[in-house]
This record gives C-alpha cells, sequence and structure tokens, in this order.
C-alpha cells in the first residue's frame, strides 16, 4: 500500500522505535525531545504500552485514504487520532485478552462476539468491548469515502424508500436515534434475523449482532461518540450527524448490504 502523503514519522505512536530516532540521524537529539515530551503527555499511552503487546492474532486495518480525505466533515486530527489511538488500543485491548486464552486465538472478531456465552468470564467484557470496537470502527472507515456523500443509489436506495418513504425521512430518523443516544454510543441502520430494516441505537461500543441487541446484521453504522466529533464540532452532535452524510460511501454500504 501507498503510504499516506500526511503520514510523516509520528512521535507519539508506540511504534515509533529508538531505531526510527537513529534513523532520523541529524535530528535525533531533537526528535528524543519530542517523543518524551509526546509521551509524558498522554498518561494513556504509557500505561497501555508500559509492557510489549501481542502483535495479534487481530491487526489494525490501515485507513483506505489520508486522515485528511474527508475534509471539510471530519478534520484530519479527529481522523488520525480515532484511528491510530482509539481503534488501535480496541486491537490491543483484544490482543492482550485473547493472549490469557490462546484457543481463541483463530476466531474472527464476528465469531468471537456471536458466542459471547462461550468466552471465559475473566476476559468476556474485555472481549465484547474491544471485539465490537475493533469490528464497529473496521465498518466505520469502509462506508465513509473522499467520493461519498449524496442520494443513495443502488439496492439501498430502493431498501431507504420501501422502509422510510424517503431519503430525507431516513436522515432524520437516523439522526434523532444518534442524537437521544445518551453518553457515548452507535447509531445504526440494521436488518433483522427476520428481514426488516430498522433505526437502532446501541450503547458504547454495542454491536447490534449482540445477542443483547438482536442479533442483527448492521448495515450500515455512525460513531457517535464524542471523540468523533468533538474537535471539530465541539458539542454540536446534530451537526456532526447531518455533515456526516456527505462522507458515505453508498457503493461501500450497497457492499454490506448483499452480505446481510
Ligand atoms: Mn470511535
Amino acid at each position: 500500500m501507498k503510504p499516506h502523503p500526511d503520514s510523516l514519522p509520528d512521535f507519539l505512536s508506540p511504534d515509533f522505535s529508538r531505531r526510527d530516532l537513529l534513523r532520523l540521524g541529524a535530528l535525533a537529539p531533537l526528535a528524543f525531545l519530542a517523543a518524551r515530551a509526546g509521551l509524558q503527555s498522554n498518561g494513556l499511552q504509557s500505561a497501555a504500552y508500559a509492557a510489549p503487546l501481542p502483535s495479534g492474532p487481530h491487526t489494525l486495518p490501515p485507513l483506505p485514504y489520508a486522515y485528511s480525505a474527508l475534509e471539510p466533515h471530519i478534520d484530519a486530527l479527529t481522523m488520525r487520532t480515532h484511528h491510530d489511538r482509539h481503534h488501535k488500543i480496541y486491537v490491543a485491548d483484544l490482543n492482550k485478552a485473547i493472549a490469557r486464552h490462546p484457543e481463541l486465538k483463530d476466531q474472527s472478531p464476528q465469531q468471537l462476539i456471536q458466542n459471547l456465552d462461550k468466552i471465559p468470564g475473566d476476559i468476556r467484557t474485555t472481549v465484547k468491548n474491544t471485539a465490537c470496537g475493533h469490528i464497529n470502527h473496521s465498518m466505520f472507515w469502509q462506508i465513509m469515502s473522499p467520493d461519498g456523500g449524496g442520494a443513495p443509489t443502488g439496492a439501498i436506495a430502493g431498501v431507504i424508500n420501501d422502509n422510510f418513504e424517503s431519503f430525507d425521512a431516513f436522515k432524520t430518523q437516523f439522526e434523532r436515534a444518534g442524537l437521544k443516544r445518551f453518553g457515548s454510543g452507535w447509531v445504526w441502520l440494521v436488518k433483522t434475523k427476520t428481514g426488516d430494516f430498522k433505526i437502532i441505537s446501541t450503547p458504547n461500543q454495542g454491536n447490534p449482532m449482540l445477542a443483547e441487541h438482536g442479533g442483527a446484521f448492521p448495515v450500515m453504522g455512525n460513531d457517535v461518540w464524542e471523540h468523533a466529533y468533538y474537535l471539530k464540532y465541539k458539542n454540536k452532535r446534530g451537526a456532526y450527524l447531518k455533515a456526516w452524510w456527505n462522507t458515505v460511501s453508498w457503493d461501500a454500504v450497497n457492499a454490506r448490504l448483499t452480505m446481510a
């Protein structure tokens, strides 16, 4: 994969090693100070990465476009923080939990969350939160695109018109569900086990595929955690929900619909 134009060495990244510092040659002293300042200013980072982390079995998918690609709707700093820190930590914490029960290492995140009752009790909550966090964000990056926005196309256009009367009515209902979610969570369009299409909202990193949310298939979803919008939109979650439509890739949503 071609590196993103804005993927310069990130001194704050846990992947930024001593070897990277040496590679910078003449800049090394400066880089070292910057790295130290970065680590010191981020308690979460130093706590989460104090011990060596298992490198798998789960991996962070690369963002399929540049951090700045969804500007002005979602800003580059939000994308970088959201992908490189929030999503990365879900993957890291999931791997740490699986390392305690290596017999689970061949299960996909989806298999893990669909069989939560079979997960050992000491890691069950962690697996639920982190595997769902991993699945949710992997979908989220996929269904957005710099070429996104506009009216729905293809099969999803039919689903929306048949079940919600119009795209405008669908957007209104989806935004309202996202706005009404108290605290952190997600808003979804799901296909239920009985084949109905519904808008639902789940708290925290809940995913519709969890038994407690009916085991429905998430066709599309938007992240309404403050980390998804706060840097740009502050407390205006509604403005973020409206702007988000400009990023939605209906091609990607149609691809998911065929898996439902
Ligand atoms: Mn998120």
